[in-house]
């Protein structure tokens, strides 16, 4: 259970005053559902304004604080701006300029020859000067106000002004708490203490402050990970050797690479200790890990025990059933496919099996770890990970029982080394980093989206002579509800084009039309799969040999990488569009250029960090492809080895987390939601 002194953090956002229903759509599309959340919604970046006494003094474009006095109400006809000429101490005058209807209002702050505070920035318009709505309009007593001002991430119904006096009131909730950072490393870095570290980042360019934050974060996950590698090595596993009766029988239509050798042997090792097995498959898209987790269960199968594949979706869960029942077919092992969706007498047969051992290998989405799923002897569990997440909470699933089995993990993202550390923290890994003979390179283009014309006839070529193609449509931003309505307006706008040869996929869609439409695709009934970035992970068709990206500027580079993957997989050649806006930053530019050079997934893991990591002056967040919220990457990068250091040594002084830092760090657990962690300390 959540430590008490930490519940006024987790309130809900709505016992923030002045947030009601108007307020929490777009409060939950920025991801603030508690205070915590707003205590932690850290500026983009801060304005700085100058106090002048004069308009003489300003430059145009400048950020300034003057006190004015209105002069005379201009209205304009039609739609055109209203003006209120305003006087400074010297004479000089200027427009405070309001569009659209906020005339009243502006009247009501603004009274004719009543001196104001104004805040905003100096523009000129034909000979005159003006403010366009100002930021700020105060009586001319209430001082000054602040002179350097957050600028925070915003979405639709909200406005720095009030996204900052939420912060604030948030901040309000935060009472000090016990430290839980090694006292030399707070003093050497200058780093402030946990509330105070929050209060300053809110209020300026406090690197400090904001390295702290950020090192509490990494360090909850090095933490979180450490304590999970822990449990799991208290724990005894079942060593299994296999006599190779079954792999022998298996009929690979290829040899398998230098890489997947060794990765089996690395495997075969680790599972024949009784410490269970804690490793990590890394390869790119396409590297073969099929095939390796095969060999695993195949051993655990040999030596008597049952093996268990989680995949993240349903649909990856039906196709690696399918393949693994294939490629295992000469064996005679049985294999069952579980997921959500099985109900009444087909599913309690497979429970029976699981429970008797007559099913040997299962293939499922989380709903192989239910409660009411009880095995035989399951010794083997292999996790095809989603690339956004981090692996810890997974792994939890694993460790409940007594026999703790032995656990592969698999990730298709290759990830910079650095972050390697922060995802899968102090795992074995195996990388799989030679990719089997004869791949067709992809074809890969950057088209401006002016050219959709051009792209959709070369669409309709490709369909004509019978191929088949994806469309990736944008993220909108990270909100399933908009990307939502992108794919459905894209998908509708090409069914006008293509008819019934178009199929939707996304997300929201019941897992039954998912598959439907999916199987239509896999058939060739439908030639063109429209999509949201559900199809990023593991779909495997390989007739489907054109892909187009819909605003791939948008998307994480890893990312891109991934979806491209989905192309190229036969034997044909394959072509990649990525369509670009006309607006294109420069970093933008080259690592769109990048993804045209190489399909090196882990040069452009590593490059694409160079790429963003660089001149970032605060953090940029990172949503998608770490972890991470409050760190950036370049704070990952020269953070993270510190902490992963710092929490080696408190869980070798406490790994109960029981003295006085312990506690301290029990609560950094919970405030970054990392307690899967904390549990495994009770329960082990
Ligand atoms: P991943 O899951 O790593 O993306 P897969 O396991 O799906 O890759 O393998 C991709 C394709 O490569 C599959 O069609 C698989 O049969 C094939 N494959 C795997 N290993 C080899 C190999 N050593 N030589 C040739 N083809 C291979
Ligand atoms: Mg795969």
């Amino acid at each position: 259970m959540r430590p008490e002194r930490l519940n006024p953090l987790f309130a809900a956002a709505d016992s923030l005053k002045g947030v009601g229903p108007n307020l929490s759509r777009p409060l939950e599309r920025l991801g603030l559902s508690r205070i915590r959340d707003f205590a932690y919604h850290l500026p983009d970046r801060f304005v700085q304004r100058r106090a002048v006494s004069d308009l003489d003094e300003a430059s145009v474009g400048e950020n300034i604080v003057i006190s004015l006095t209105p002069l005379e109400y201009r209205s304009s006809a039609g739609r055109g701006p209203f003006r209120v000429l305003a006087s400074d101490a010297a004479g000089n005058v200027c427009a405070l300029t309001y569009f659209g209807r906020n005339a009243g209002w502006a009247r009501k702050q603004l009274p004719l020859g009543e001196k104001r505070w104004i805040a905003g920035r100096l523009d000129q318009f034909g000979q005159m000067l003006q403010i366009v709505h100002p930021d700020h309009v105060e009586p001319a007593g209430a001082g000054l106000g602040q002179l350097c001002e957050p600028v925070y991430p915003l979405s639709d119904g909200l406005t720095q002004g009030r996204i900052a006096a939420l912060v604030q009131q948030a901040l309000g909730h935060a009472e000090d708490l016990p430290e839980w950072i090694e006292p030399t490393l707070l003093e050497r870095e200058g780093w402030p203490k946990w509330r105070e570290a929050l209060i300053e980042a809110h209020r300026g360019e406090h690197a400090a402050a904001r390295d702290r934050l950020a090192y509490d974060e990494l360090l909850a996950n090095s933490l979180a990970l450490m304590l999970v590698r822990g449990a799991n090595r208290a724990k005894v596993g079942t060593p299994l050797t296999g006599d190779g009766h079954l792999r022998t029988k298996l009929h690979l239509p290829f040899a398998l690479t230098g890489a997947q050798r060794r990765a089996i042997a690395e495997i075969e090792g680790d599972m024949a200790q009784s410490a269970p097995m804690l490793r990590l498959l890394q390869g790119d898209v396409g590297s073969g890990k099929t095939v390796v987790a095969l060999e695993a269960m195949l051993l655990a199968v040999e030596a008597g025990t049952q093996a268990a594949l989680l995949a993240p979706t349903e649909i990856l869960a039906r196709q690696h059933f399918e393949t693994l029942r294939r490629m295992a077919a000469p064996t005679g092992t049985t294999i069952a496919l579980l997921t959500g969706r099985d109900k009444g007498r087909a599913r309690e047969s497979i429970l029976m099996g699981l429970m008797d051992g007559s099913i040997q290998m299962v293939v499922g989405t989380h709903a192989i770890f239910q409660d009411t799923v009880n095995y035989r002897n399951l010794a083997l569990v292999v996790i095809d990970e989603q690339h956004r997440f981090g692996v810890g909470q997974r792994l939890m699933l694993t460790q409940k029982g007594k026999r703790t089995p032995h656990c592969l993990a698999m990730t298709a993202t290759p990830i910079p080394r650095t972050l390697t550390l922060a995802q899968y923290g102090e795992m074995d890994v195996s990388r799989l980093d030679e990719m089997p003979p004869g791949r067709q390179p992809i074809d890969t283009r950057v088209v401006a989206i002016e050219r959709m014309d051009d792209v959709i006839g070369a669409l309709g070529r490709h369909i004509e002579s019978g191929h088949r193609a994806y469309w990736v449509c944008p993220m909108v931003r990270e909100n399933e509800v908009d990307d939502l309505a992108a794919a459905e307006a894209r998908f509708e706008a090409l069914r006008v084009r293509f008819g019934a040869a178009v199929e939707l996929l996304h997300g929201q869609m019941k897992p039954e039309a998912k598959d439907a439409a999916m199987e239509r695709f896999v058939r060739g009934e439908a030639q063109l799969l429209v999509a949201t970035t559900v199809i990023e992970v593991g779909v495997d068709v390989p007739e489907a040999t054109l892909m187009v990206i819909e605003q791939a500027e948008r998307f994480g580079l890893a990312q891109l990488h991934q979806l491209r993957g989905r192309v190229g997989r036969g034997e044909d050649n394959s072509t990649c569009l990525l369509l670009r806006s006309d607006m294109l930053s420069e970093t933008a530019r080259r690592r769109l250029a990048l993804m045209r050079e190489t399909q090196d997934g882990f040069r452009i893991a590593e490059e694409d960090l160079e790429l963003r990591g660089g001149g970032e002056l605060l953090g940029t967040r990172q949503s998608g492809d770490t972890p991470f919220r409050v760190a950036s990457l370049e704070q990952i990068q020269r953070l993270l080895p510190l902490a992963h250091d710092d929490a080696r040594l408190l869980m070798e002084r406490d790994g109960g987390l029981t003295g006085e830092r312990g506690e301290a760090a029990r609560l950094l657990l919970y405030l970054f939601e990392r307690d899967y962690g904390v549990q495994l300390l009770r329960g082990g």
